[in-house]
């Protein structure tokens, strides 16, 4: 795929000042953060682009040529030591990460070429029934995660001593020059001896070997919203594995399962509830209670029902996740027809069988048949 002009990225003109360059970058930058935008892989690739375009026109040398022979004159490992795949997010953090100038926690303040620690990820799944689903629920989950060590504030060195690293001399970075076609090119990447931190611990703390992390049971409080489905995943940021050396903290990912219901079935946010009536009652009519979500509700079945009428109970359903409005509670009906009958009953039913009233009336077609034949055809 081709590249985008820089210029368009960061939506400026080419003859641009330094400072608008800067504003422009941090401006996207800021937007595209992810911490801002956990799991957002479109965000991702807009952070990583802006800052891709900002290293190179920060750099006077590299704007001249790029403006010069566009980005041809960048070509390969000549962009800045990240080849032609771009940058990883630790050298945008180490590079740019005090152009956040404190916009995000762990963003701001850290110092150049330092690499930035991210804990990981951490996947729950909670079991839900439809009482749970339809009010909303706290739940409380029990989590065996990496926290930061208390002993040393998570920074891995026991009484804070650290000693200058001495492959860096304390700058974090390393320096290289490169011969390409077109001259000398200076690239910096962290250091590998401290990781980009300039400081090298004197002795590891005892509590957690120097991780700066260690293992430990936490008990999560979760809010989770009514009308969530199965499968669905929320997301707590922050509250995932504390990183190693101080960092930031990965997410905590909810994935919801959902327990079947007895008697409702859930389609989308309406529910449904099948609902088997006698061949009398369906005929004279009357008045039958059957379970909703929280409680029971009592419904009238009018004289001459017939088999596969549906009642809509309004806003009897489940609220919906994204907003104010609620499904409803469909019954419908079906007419059962007794399979064994006494000789006196079958008596009864041959002498109604007589009558024009009993005769089936085909041009009335029977509601609801076609969305129950669908099961057939799947
Ligand atoms: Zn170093
Ligand atoms: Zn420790």
């Amino acid at each position: 795929m081709a590249k985008r002009d820089y210029y368009e990225i960061l939506g400026l003109s080419k003859n641009t000042s330094d400072e608008e360059i800067k504003k422009a970058y941090r401006k996207l930058a800021i937007k595209y953060h992810p911490d801002k935008n956990p799991e957002d892989k479109v965000a991702e690739e807009k952070f990583k682009e802006a800052a891709e375009a900002y290293e190179v026109l920060s750099n006077s040398e590299k704007r001249q040529r790029y403006n010069q022979f566009g980005h041809a004159g960048l070509g390969g490992s000549a962009g800045g030591g990240f080849g032609g795949g771009g940058m990883n997010m630790d050298d945008i953090f180490s590079q740019f990460g005090d152009i956040f100038g404190g916009a995000f926690g762990g963003g701001g303040g850290r110092s150049s070429g330092r690499r930035v620690n991210r804990g990981t990820n951490l996947r729950v799944k909670v079991k839900l029934n439809l009482q749970d689903i339809a009010n909303g629920v706290e739940k409380k989950i029990k989590v065996n995660k990496h926290i930061s060590c208390k002993t040393c504030s998570g920074t891995g060195a026991k009484n804070r001593q650290y000693d200058t690293c001495r492959t860096c001399n304390g700058t974090g970075a390393i320096t290289r020059i490169q011969q390409t076609i077109l001259g000398a090119m200076q690239t910096q990447s962290a250091c590998n001896s401290c990781g980009g931190e300039g400081r090298i611990i004197k002795d590891k703390c005892n509590t957690c070997r120097g991780d700066g992390i260690i293992r430990e049971e936490e008990v999560i409080n979760i809010n989770i919203p009514g009308g969530v489905a199965d499968g669905m995943q929320l997301s707590m940021s922050g509250k995932g594995n504390a990183a190693a050396r101080g960092g930031i903290n990965g997410d905590l990912l909810i994935v919801i399962e959902e327990e079947e219901h007895p008697f409702l079935k859930r389609e989308g946010n309406h529910l449904i509830y099948y609902l088997n009536i006698g061949f009398p009652d369906a005929a004279i009519g009357t008045t039958v209670e059957i379970p909703t979500v929280d409680a029971k509700a009592k419904i009238k079945i009018d004289p001459g029902t017939q088999s596969g009428k549906v009642l809509r109970l309004k806003g009897k359903g489940l609220p919906d996740v994204n907003s104010y409005s609620k499904g409803d509670l469909l019954v419908e009906i079906s007419i059962y027809t007794p399979t064994h009958l006494s000789a006196e009953e079958k008596k009864i039913l041959e002498q109604l069988k007589e009558s024009k009233n009993f005769e089936p009336n085909p041009s009335k077609k029977e509601k609801g048949f076609f969305d129950r034949m669908k099961d057939y055809f799947d």
